[in-house]
Parts: C-alpha cells; sequence; structure tokens
C-alpha cells in the first residue's frame, strides 16, 4: 500500500535524511532495538548517562509529530511502547523520560519523527 511505495521512493534516493540512511544502514549507529516497524539506535551526541532515539523504519510522511494524521495512529503507539520496553532493557528502573521536539520552537533538527529517550541521571523540570 501506501506505505511501501513511501519506503521505494525513500530507498530510490529521494530525499535522504540521515535517519533514513541508518535505517539503510548507510550510516552506522549503536543499535539497541529493532523490530520489523521501528529501530532504536544511541544518540551520537548523549545528554545523559542513557541517551537512545525510536524512529520509525517507513517515515510515511511523519516529518514530526505535528504532521501526524489519523493512520499514523498505531506507529506513534508502538514508538511509545517500545521506549518503555527500552528503557526496562537498559535498566532504567528509577525512571526516565521521553522527548518529541517538533519545529523550530521544539528545537527539531531532522525531519524524522523520533522518540528522545532518556535516562541515568535526575532530569529537571521544566525542561530548557
Ligand atoms: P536536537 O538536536 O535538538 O535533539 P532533534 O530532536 O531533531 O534535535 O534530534 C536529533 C538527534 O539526532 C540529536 O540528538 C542528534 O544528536 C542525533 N543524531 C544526529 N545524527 C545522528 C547519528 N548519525 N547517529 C546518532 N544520533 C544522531
Amino acid at each position: 500500500g501506501a506505505e511501501f511505495e513511501m519506503g521505494v521512493e525513500e530507498e530510490a534516493g529521494k530525499k535522504m535524511g540521515v535517519f533514513d540512511k541508518i535505517i539503510n544502514k548507510e550510516i552506522p549507529v549503536n543499535e539497541v532495538y529493532e523490530d520489523d516497524k521501528v529501530l532504536a539506535f544511541r544518540d551520537i551526541s548523549p545528554q545523559a548517562p542513557t541517551h537512545i532515539l525510536l524512529i520509525p523504519k517507513i517515515k510515511d510522511g511523519l516529518t514530526g509529530l505535528s504532521k501526524a494524521e489519523e493512520r499514523h495512529c498505531q506507529i506513534l503507539g508502538h514508538l511509545l511502547y517500545t521506549a518503555k520496553v527500552v528503557a526496562k532493557q537498559e535498566g532504567l528502573d528509577e525512571g526516565f523520560r521521553t522527548v518529541i521536539n517538533d519545529g523550530p520552537n521544539g528545537c527539531q533538527y531532522v525531519d524524522h519523527i523520533h522518540v528522545h529517550l532518556l535516562g541515568g541521571r535526575q532530569m529537571n523540570w521544566p525542561p530548557g
């Protein structure tokens, strides 16, 4: 369906972003979890002892949370659920934080939706 076509389009090299290249294994990352829908890997510039990014393998127009459509509900839920699974895998038993930055005010720099999973230290509130 539409998801498959989007995948092909991305593989054909149209507008390949850094996270597309990570999914295609063109840029090596430190992977911590993978299934058919989601890839999780350590952030290259960690802001906490544990800092992992979770991304959908098929972007399907989901460049950011502000672009979400109803058809994305399943992948959005799966991303958050996987954050919990990975938090457990990483031993973040004292708690953790998930963040989705969106747009310039949200400090989003990569146009491919991603969930930050941060842990291993006391977080502060409000965030910067
Ligand atoms: P921000 O830099 O404000 O966190 P984003 O929310 O768009 O902006 O997050 C992009 C994240 O992707 C950053 O934390 C950055 O360190 C990370 N990143 C960029 N390139 C890579 C890479 N090749 N491998 C792992 N993480 C990366």
